[in-house]
């Protein structure tokens, strides 16, 4: 995938590990947003990810990736 430099400002790409089948994944996250949580698909097995990210003055700070319990 490649970046889109415009977006640069208000979107980062992070880098992790899926919860369910491990592979590295990324997603685009919103830094003008202190604090959110929700849902994504894993691009890789679909599995439905929760997401929550803290970021202060447009840093990234704290990122977790969960399973969702069925
Ligand atoms: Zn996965």
């Amino acid at each position: 995938m490649l970046s889109i430099f415009f977006s640069f400002m208000v979107m980062l790409e992070h880098y992790f590990t899926c919860p369910y089948c491990w592979e590295s994944i990324s997603m685009l996250l919103d830094n003008s947003i202190s604090k959110q949580t929700y849902i994504e698909d894993c691009e890789v097995c679909c599995n439905p990810i929760q997401v929550s990210s803290h970021f202060l003055n447009y840093e990234l700070i704290a990122f977790q990736a969960n399973s969702i319990e069925q």
